[in-house]
């Protein structure tokens, strides 16, 4: 983090409001308290997708390395797992205050290695930031239960404990939000934490071990390692890792709720989606429309819950022209300029397979009302931008309806009735978030409860549950049993222990011993 704030200090202005790096810093590892440089021969560029300049480089830790991190979460649990409850609160009380005080800071360093916009990525802050006032509650999260009198002189009650030592592996498009459900959740039960961030944006995690060391977490009940495929099999193998917390593409997610599972881990692993916004022909236009732009585009549609594919019913296709008009007011630039709307995607890859989903719809039929992929951006030439495209007469069996885009691209669909759209709906295997736009109560009803889909809007285009809940994407964008954050989140970072006792008074002690099944 110090290594990280260095670097936003290094910043230099250029012409035509360009940013650059006067030098290229690496990103160091954190083990057992300490931020330190590692001796990894193999390091990776980490680029500023807006210009696509090298602005830092990030080790894949060496095994001695990665096992040094876990023997430090392992040794360190023993303590960290008696620690009283009141005292891991009253850390996390004095973390969210930190994380309020530097969102700024967090947010310039999202933008700088993500790409997204200054004021989404305080979004992406502030959604964390949930999540770490919420595990703040942890006396009241952490109960157990008790029923007295089970027969006589019998009580039965339960304690819920934490697992030992938890990893969790992240994706680049929240650097903040997503390391935030979970290593707060876990450490706050009294477990340790071993963090993988995403080699593409790993700067945002080590600012926040940064602050949670400042906010008076002991040495080592936090770990990050760097890394890709050898980092997440060594955190899929070592036996001391009890938990992983996986979020990403639906090719690593599988994998390693596999192999974690199969050695014996818990996994909660949130993977892709295909979102869709359903548009009834009584829905409030106005709304819906700015809605639809704001949620299909915003991030640059790099969201797992980008409203990315929109079912136009009945007499809404024609609002299809207006549509058009909103999603080409929006500005493409890079996120640090002022009244940027969409920024770049992360990387010239991302850019290219982006460019050629929408290539594929052409093909296969459909139109391009909206055509982002020339887009121009002066002073940013070199960066990863596509701009607000929006594709029509999409039907399913079309590989841009198939595959999750993850871009700023909507595809639009078409059906005759709510029925055909639910139809639609549950036939997409994915299952992460939808919406219904509509002033009908009864239709609105009838979708929440026959859609297939985790986590469903009805005139809210995102509905990311708050941390009160779970983030409850089910179907193909989850594997596991309990989910993210909430009540379910404390399930996942425990376990129970039931206990029955006796307490009898001396004249009713046994007399011989009972051979039957106690009832
Ligand atoms: P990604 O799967 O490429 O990377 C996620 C993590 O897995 C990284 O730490 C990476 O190092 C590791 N990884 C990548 N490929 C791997 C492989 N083959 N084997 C083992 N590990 C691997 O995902 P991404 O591109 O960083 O993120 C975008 C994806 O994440 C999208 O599919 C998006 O929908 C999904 N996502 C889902 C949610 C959700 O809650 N459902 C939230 C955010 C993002």
């Amino acid at each position: 983090a110090t290594l990280m704030r260095s670097l936003v200090k290094k910043r230099v202005p250029l012409q035509m409001g360009r940013m650059c790096y006067s030098s290229v810093s690496t990103t160091k590892l954190f083990i057992d308290g300490k931020f330190v440089e590692s001796k990894s021969p193999e390091w990776l560029d980490i680029h500023n997708p807006a210009t696509n300049e090298v602005i830092g480089r990030v080790p894949k830790a060496t095994h001695e390395e990665m096992l040094a991190a876990v023997d430090s979460c392992s040794r360190v649990y023993h303590t960290w797992s008696e620690t009283s409850i009141l005292a891991r609160q009253q850390i996390f009380l004095r973390y969210q205050q930190l994380i309020k005080d530097n969102i700024k800071e967090l947010a310039k360093l999202i933008t700088l290695e993500q790409g997204k916009t200054l004021a989404d990525a305080e979004g992406d802050v502030f959604r964390g930031l949930q999540v770490v006032e919420h595990t703040c509650s942890i006396t009241s999260l952490m109960l157990g239960e008790t029923l007295p009198s089970i027969t006589k002189d019998m009580d039965t009650y339960t304690y819920r404990m934490p697992i030992g030592v938890c990893a969790g592996i992240t994706p680049f498009n929240f650097p903040a939000m997503i390391p935030l459900w979970m290593f707060p959740m876990g450490m706050v039960c009294g477990n340790t934490y071993l963090l993988k961030p995403s080699e593409r944006v790993p700067g945002c995690a080590l600012m926040l071990a940064k602050l949670l060391q400042d906010a008076g977490a002991p040495d080592g009940t936090l770990n990050i390692i760097h890394g890709q495929h050898n980092a997440v099999n060594f955190i899929c193998d070592h036996p001391a890792i009890k938990a992983i917390s996986f979020v990403g593409s639906n090719q690593a997610g599988e994998y390693i709720y596999e192999r974690g599972s199969k050695n014996g881990k818990r996994v909660q692993s949130n993977m892709g989606a295909k979102n869709h916004g359903v548009v009834m022909p009584d829905a409030n236009k106005e709304n819906t429309l700015n809605q639809l732009v704001g949620a299909a585009f915003g991030a640059a549609g790099q969201r797992c819950m980008a409203l990315s594919t929109a079912i136009l019913v009945g007499e809404a296709r024609n609002w299809l022209p207006e549509l058009v008009e909103r999603a080409n007011g929006l500005r493409v630039n890079a996120g640090d300029q002022p009244g940027a709307d969409v920024g770049p995607l992360i990387s010239p890859q991302a850019k290219e397979r982006v460019n050629s989903l929408i290539q594929s719809g052409v093909d296969e039929g459909a139109k391009v009302l909206l055509d982002g992929r020339n887009v121009k951006v002066k002073g940013y030439e070199n960066g990863n931008f596509v701009g607000p495209t929006i594709v029509s007469n999409v039907t399913p069996d079309m590989k841009c309806y198939k595959e999750e885009i993850f871009g700023p691209v909507l595809v639009v669909l078409e059906a005759d009735s709510l029925d055909d759209a639910i139809k639609i709906v549950n036939k997409n295997p994915y299952g992460n978030g939808t919406a219904i736009f509509t002033t009908n109560g009864a239709a609105a009803r009838k979708y929440t409860h026959e859609v297939d889909v985790g986590q469903i809007g009805v005139n809210v285009p995102i509905p990311v549950p708050l941390p009160m809940f779970s983030f409850t994407g089910s179907r193909a964008s989850f594997r596991g049993d309990t989910n993210f954050y909430g009540k379910q989140g404390i399930q996942f970072y425990t376990q129970i222990k039931t206990v029955t006792s006796q307490w009898k008074a001396e004249d009713a002690t046994l007399k011989s011993p009972a051979v039957t099944m106690p009832t």
